[in-house]
């Protein structure tokens, strides 16, 4: 696990404004923390910041107490998932979930030890044998989350992860997915624009507006105490 501290990070892209502003924050360590805001407000960019897919223009980013601004993604024990999870469709879901211990050269019964695990805390038990266009949206989503995690990095992030999934499928899953992050025990940064999903599975919520961040807190805190009228507005419209 690893506390994740940004401090004043902006991004701009080119000469433009800035799409991050001054971002403060400081994400604890194994917790759930969802960046909550309209499309467009710069939640990707910030999940990217974090992963080492986007140069910060100013500020400072902190992983485990490390100076982070200028780490290799390699360097900077993470996982990240987007909303379509892609999987390699001639390999099985345990083909699939081992892949990255595969590449890294574990050792065989190292890696089924710990597919087998894996596929214990997705809910993935009797399916190991299966190709991915046999399986449904949500458990192909659960299989790309298990093969981002297999090698156990300490910050997981997850871009709008269910956002490709189709309605039912989202209810389920978002009931469902706070407990499967959960167990996997890493520092957890989750993005979506769904304030069902962020007050569902947050241990705390950010709310971002136009790359500032309006509010911090648990989802009781900014749902009964919003810092602003826009949280305010923004959690409680239908989706
Ligand atoms: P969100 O994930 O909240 O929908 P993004 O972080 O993707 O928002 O984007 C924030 C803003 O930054 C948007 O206005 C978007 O158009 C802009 N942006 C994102 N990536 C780039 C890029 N590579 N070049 C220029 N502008 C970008
Ligand atoms: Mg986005």
């Amino acid at each position: 696990m690893a506390e994740i501290v940004l401090d004043g990070v902006s991004k701009s892209f080119g000469s433009g404004q800035r799409v991050v502003d001054g971002m403060r924050l400081r994400i604890r360590d194994g917790e759930v923390f969802v960046l909550l805001g309209p499309s467009g407000c710069g939640k990707s960019t910030v999940l990217r910041m974090i992963a080492g897919l986007e140069e910060i223009t100013s500020g400072d980013l902190w992983m485990d107490g490390r100076h982070a601004n200028d780490l290799e993604p390699r360097d900077r024990d993470v996982a990240m998932i987007f909303q379509s999870g892609a999987l390699y469709p001639h390999m099985s879901v345990r083909q699939n979930i081992g892949f990255p211990l595969r590449l890294a050269k574990e050792e065989p019964g190292e890696t089924a030890e710990k597919v087998t695990e894996m596929a214990r805390a997705l809910g993935l038990d009797g399916l190991l044998g299966r190709k991915p266009a046999t399986l449904s949206g949500g458990q192909r989503q659960r299989v790309a989350m298990g093969r981002a995690m297999v090698r156990e990095p300490s910050v997981f992030l997850m871009d709008e992860p269910l956002s490709s999934l189709d309605a039912g499928l989202r209810t389920e899953l978002r009931m469902e997915i706070g407990g499967m992050v959960r167990s996997l025990g890493a520092t957890t940064v989750y993005v979506t624009h769904d304030q069902i999903e962020a007050l569902t599975l947050a241990d705390r919520i950010g709310v971002m507006r136009d790359g500032v961040l309006q509010d911090v807190g648990t989802p009781q805190q900014v749902y009964d105490d919003p810092a602003t009228v826009f949280v305010a507005a923004f959690l409680s419209s239908p989706q």
